[in-house]
């Protein structure tokens, strides 16, 4: 029998063997810059002459490796060798055994945890309570989608009359592209790839192009926990060549998605085009982004609406899709909150995450991100009051400041377009009612919080606020697999709910087989 399903739990730091253990970690993945890393397709290692160059966001000089690029014909090659491990072995395999390669997959994380936390602070970044969450979550997604496996594998019993037998059963769908994002590099990477193979499908892995090394340690991670070759192939590559065209091809059975939002619709409509040859509609597994907005009462704990603000906010740099990136809040208590958001942003300090110190916020990802976030920045000085922050210094590394506007139009631009970054918009309602219309008024739905001792505004919350995500008295980030199922509505995608019961069944197709006695 397996044990239940229980979360990860995270690493304390304050104590002196965890830190020192963490500090041996970073030095090994020192010791591994400038590595060399090939493409692996049927098992095989392929180096390719152009590469890609990961460096760390927090000092561009330091060059984590070179990753071997897909192309065209690669991505070809990836793609027959997915298809006929599906056709010839993979959809057959027995749920069983590719369960019990999750679980000692996780097992093999759990005891690489220091190495793989220092290598999320390197290559994405990541503060080290944010990096350890991050390989606390990819571990409960390989625990929690083994045991979901297991539920669903002899199918859900359905009706049958007198001498029938009826039986409804899940079988996979074929050949799925994964291709995921830099923010969450191992958690997301981990639990869109072996979410689409535990259910028996063949995976062709795209990673994103900025965090492409934690990738090819999940495959190692996975062959040595016993993945047969074939299974899952890794393709890092441009996603104008290699992504657009694995979505485009007729063999693509199914696209898991989860970035911005530009790039999530164009595969949501090159998806939807039925290519030449092909015999299916594809599927879309699509998470997106978050415009996502705390809500905070008259009766409230205002310590507690501040701090879920700050957090929600500013936590990895604001760079989640379910960061706090708007404010609402009863006029009869703004200034106070405002005041006291302020007061605690002071306090936050920004810096190389690998250092001593500990700081609390790192960098942004790369050059792009920091540009469209200083361009909002300006925006958001034209279009509110700047309270606090609003620099940044791209000279070592991509480091901007915790930054919070006050008085903003619930319809300004940094009030409705995803910034992905360390900024934070606050406006006022009359109230509650008036709060949450603002609430609802982007174009996206994945998070929210309400902060208030009102049982019947939380009622009314939970009815008319529109997220996939709604939280009471707290804040709008760190939903946790099994827990918390993840996934957000409108444009922040299909709702898939990752890390929720319903997720792997959409990797899936129902046969109903019907036997006459
Ligand atoms: N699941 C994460 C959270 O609850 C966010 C995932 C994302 O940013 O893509 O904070």
């Amino acid at each position: 029998m397996v044990v239940p399903y229980k979360h990860e739990p995270f690493t304390d730091y304050t104590v002196e063997e965890n830190k020192q253990k963490l500090f041996a970690a970073l030095e090994q993945i020192e010791s591994e810059f400038g590595k060399e890393y090939p493409l692996i397709i049927g098992g095989e290692r392929i180096m390719t002459e152009d590469k890609i160059k990961v460096v760390n966001p927090a000092n561009k000089n330091e060059v984590l490796g070179y990753v071997s690029k897909a192309n065209k014909e690669i991505a070809e090659k990836a793609m027959q060798v997915a298809d006929e491990t599906f056709k010839d072995t993979w959809r057959k395999s027995d749920p069983t055994l590719r369960a019990d390669i999750l679980f000692r997959a996780a097992a093999i994380v759990r005891r690489r945890k220091y190495e793989f936390t220092a290598h999320l602070i390197k290559e994405g970044g990541k503060p080290w309570n944010e990096a350890d969450a991050d390989v606390a979550e990819g571990i409960d997604f390989l625990e929690y989608y083994g045991r979901q496996m297991l539920k669903i594998k002899d199918g859900v019993p359905v009706e049958s009359r007198p001498i029938e037998y009826n039986q409804f059963h899940y079988i996979p769908l074929g050949v799925g592209l994964v291709i995921s994002p830099w923010n969450f590099l191992f958690a997301i990477m981990a639990g869109t790839t072996v979410a689409a193979m535990v259910t028996g499908n063949t995976v062709l892995l795209k990673p994103a192009s900025t965090t492409p090394i934690i990738a090819y340690k999940l495959m190692e991670v996975l062959e040595e926990a016993g993945m047969p070759a074939g299974v899952v192939n890794y393709i890092p590559g441009p996603g104008s060549e290699v992504g657009d065209y694995l979505v485009d091809h007729p063999r693509t059975r199914f696209v898991s998605f989860t970035g911005s939002r530009e790039v999530g619709t164009r595969i949501f409509e090159r998806a939807g085009k039925v290519q030449a040859g092909q015999v299916w509609l594809k599927r879309t597994i699509i998470e997106m982004g978050g415009k996502d907005t705390i809500v905070v009462d008259n009766e409230a704990d205002l310590e507690l609406a501040a701090q879920s603000i700050v957090q929600s906010a500013f936590g990895f740099s604001g760079q989640k899709c379910s960061a706090c990136s708007r404010a609402v809040i009863h006029e009869d208590v703004y200034e106070q909150v405002k005041d006291r958001v302020v007061a605690l942003t002071k306090e936050l300090t920004v810096g190389n995450p690998a250092d001593q110190s500990r700081n609390f916020m790192g960098p942004v990802i790369d050059q792009a991100a920091y540009d469209k976030i200083m361009s909002y920045i300006e925006i958001g000085k034209e279009e509110g009051q700047l309270l606090v922050g609003g620099e940044g210094d791209d000279s070592t590394g991509w480091f901007i400041k915790p930054t919070v506007f006050g008085d903003v139009d619930p319809k300004a631009r940094i009030m409705q377009e995803e910034i992905f970054g360390p900024v934070v918009a606050m406006t006022k309602a009359k109230d509650f009612d008036e709060a949450i219309e603002i609430a609802n008024n982007t174009e996206y739905g994945l998070t929210g919080a309400v902060i208030t001792n009102n049982r019947q505004h939380l009622e009314q919350a939970r009815e008319d606020f529109h997220v996939g995500n709604l939280y009471f008295n707290r804040g709008c980030t760190a939903a946790i697999v099994g827990y918390q199922p993840f996934g957000g509505f409108n444009m922040s995608g299909t709702d898939s709910k990752a890390g929720g019961p319903d997720y792997l069944i959409q990797h899936m197709q129902g046969k109903t087989t019907s036997e006459m006695f």
